[in-house]
């Protein structure tokens, strides 16, 4: 087994034996693509989307928040062109049954160049040493460059095809390619199809005519059609943006790799209206922040990357994905779009309600341009908890796993553990946490020996565990033991406080 899928195993095997991730349904055998978050797990996630929502609402002046309904009017859908256009062009294999989205196949064909090509460069690195031009070296070697051109020759055919929904051309290019199953190994494909992505349920009863609506396949649109309630009533002069948080679903054709990618989902999402024309000024400025915020994590920054569009949605005039290096590789984690004035535009249309900003520094009115920044908080969920797993050998030969969250978004913040459950230990130990529980979120655990305490809230992220023994009786000092080092200081019972809230102050994060 490749080692990446073994690192993943084990995130999914810990997720379920420490509570942050069970799969659905689960003693019915689970549903697929569909999970369900434990007690730290819970927390974790609560967690991240607190962290996203301040430095969005809680940073910016600008910027404020929204939660809209999951279930729209149905036109919404069809203004917004997914009823149309929210498909993904499926192919299945005749011989191993499975089914593939086409893009992808493709897609993965051209990635596996794009390997070839890294290859090349790094055994002309060693080659050159020192002196090694990369950008020299890709712009000359006939190797790299008959590989580009490739690339360059399969993009010019997939992307007008699926721009254009013409089915038999992406069929064709996967025949032409000579891509097999990577299951059955063989080449006997279907017609390739369109396969629309959003869940449909009845509202209303039947007998007095029900309609059909969709379950919301992205928060976004929810945003859209809220618009001029918002700017009104929250009296914002554009630029100005609205955030949102909440549940999406997509009847995803091929949904593995855990909560990569589910069929319900939440989503993280803010547009920032502005003014036409200065779009791609801010849609860098977003690609900056979004990074920002997510190098404030602590994760590295060789840990993401961007990934700018070749290929645009219809309603975009530029587009980047900020990509994770996930167990299984680099992958999408946020999107950050200029989607010009395309969904208030179409609502216009739709609605015949005029959608407008009056700008009065220029005195003119017109459709706000906006700028989106799109995360998944189920990936970044994955992202921040693959990257927290940590496995130590430690001075003694013994192992620990250690989640390595950050404090502000660890599931507890402190563990408090009487020594023994007698001599008036649990009574002290209570005492702490009845002072402590208002502010912080605390675990309280009088079993087993501190040592085994210690590993159960190594492997939950607990940044601080608290030990109250005979001495605390007598001086009111305990045990202060900080996970990542593992030291241990004595400190008064009163600066606990004070520990606790400077590790999770945000102020030196650099929001
Ligand atoms: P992908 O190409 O991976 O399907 P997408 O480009 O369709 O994603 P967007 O429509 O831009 O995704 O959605 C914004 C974000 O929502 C994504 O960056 C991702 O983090 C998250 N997301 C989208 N689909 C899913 C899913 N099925 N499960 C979990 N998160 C998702």
């Amino acid at each position: 087994m490749a080692k990446q899928e073994d690192v993943l195993k084990k995130i999914i095997a810990h997720a379920k034996e420490y509570g942050f991730v069970f799969p659905s349904s689960e003693i019915y055998d689970g549903l697929s693509a569909v999970y369900d978050y434990g007690p730290n797990g819970v927390e974790l996630k609560k967690n991240i989307r607190d962290y996203w929502w301040k430095a969005m609402v809680q940073m910016h002046e600008n910027i404020v928040g929204l939660d809209a309904a999951i279930f729209m009017h149905p036109t919404v859908w069809k203004a917004s062109g997914h009823v149309d256009a929210f498909s993904d062009p499926l192919i299945d294999n005749k011989d191993s049954k499975k089914r593939y989205r086409a893009d992808v196949l493709v897609e993965d064909y051209i990635a596996k160049i794009e390997a070839k090509i890294q290859k090349e460069i790094t055994k002309a690195r060693k080659r050159f040493g020192e002196q090694f031009d990369e950008k020299q070296f890709v712009e000359t070697n006939p190797r790299v460059l008959g590989h580009l051109k490739k690339i360059e020759e399969i993009k010019n055919r997939l992307y007008p095809a699926m721009e254009r929904s013409d089915m038999e051309a992406i069929r064709q290019l996967i025949i032409d390619l000579d891509i097999a199953d990577p299951i059955s190994g063989t080449k006997n494909w279907t017609e390739v199809r369109q396969f629309n992505l959003m869940f449909s349920t009845q509202m209303g009863s039947t007998a007095d005519g029900a309609s059909e609506v969709y379950l919301r396949p992205e928060t976004a649109q929810g945003i859209f059609v809220n618009y001029l309630n918002v700017q009104k009533t929250a009296r914002m002069k554009i630029p100005f943006g609205i955030a949102q948080t909440g549940k999406a679903f997509r009847n995803e054709i091929v949904a593995r790799q855990f909560i990569f990618r589910m069929r319900e989902f939440e989503q993280m999402e803010m547009q920032f209206f502005v003014r036409p024309g200065t779009e791609m000024e801010w849609y860098k400025f977003w690609k900056e922040q979004r990074m920002k915020w997510h190098l404030s994590t602590g994760i590295p920054a060789e840990k993401f990357r961007f990934h700018d569009h070749d290929k645009l949605a219809h309603y975009a005039n530029a587009a980047a994905d900020i990509e994770f290096e996930f167990p299984m590789g680099f992958k999408e984690l946020e999107g950050i779009h200029s989607r010009t004035d395309f969904d208030l535009s179409a609502h216009e249309k739709y609605s015949g309600r005029k959608l407008r900003y009056f700008d009065s520094e220029i005195n003119e009115s017109y459709v706000p341009y906006v700028i989106e920044t799109s995360i998944g908080l189920d990936r970044m969920f994955l992202a921040v908890l693959s990257h927290a797993y940590t496995e130590e050998k430690l001075e003694d030969g013994s192992e620990r796993v250690v989640m390595k969250l950050p404090p502000f978004l660890a599931p507890y913040k402190v563990a408090v553990f009487p020594l023994t459950k007698k001599d008036g230990l649990p009574e002290k130990a209570r005492q702490i946490m009845d002072n402590l529980k208002f502010d912080f979120m605390c675990f309280y655990e009088e079993k087993d020996t501190i040592g085994k305490r210690y590993r159960r809230h190594d492997a939950i992220g607990t940044p601080y565990c608290v030990t109250v023994d005979h001495q605390t009786l007598e001086d009111n000092t305990v045990t202060l033991r900080e996970r990542d080092s593992m030291k241990q200081e004595r400190i008064p019972i009163d600066k606990i406080a004070g520990v606790l809230a400077q590790s999770l102050s945000l102020k030196n994060q650099g929001l």
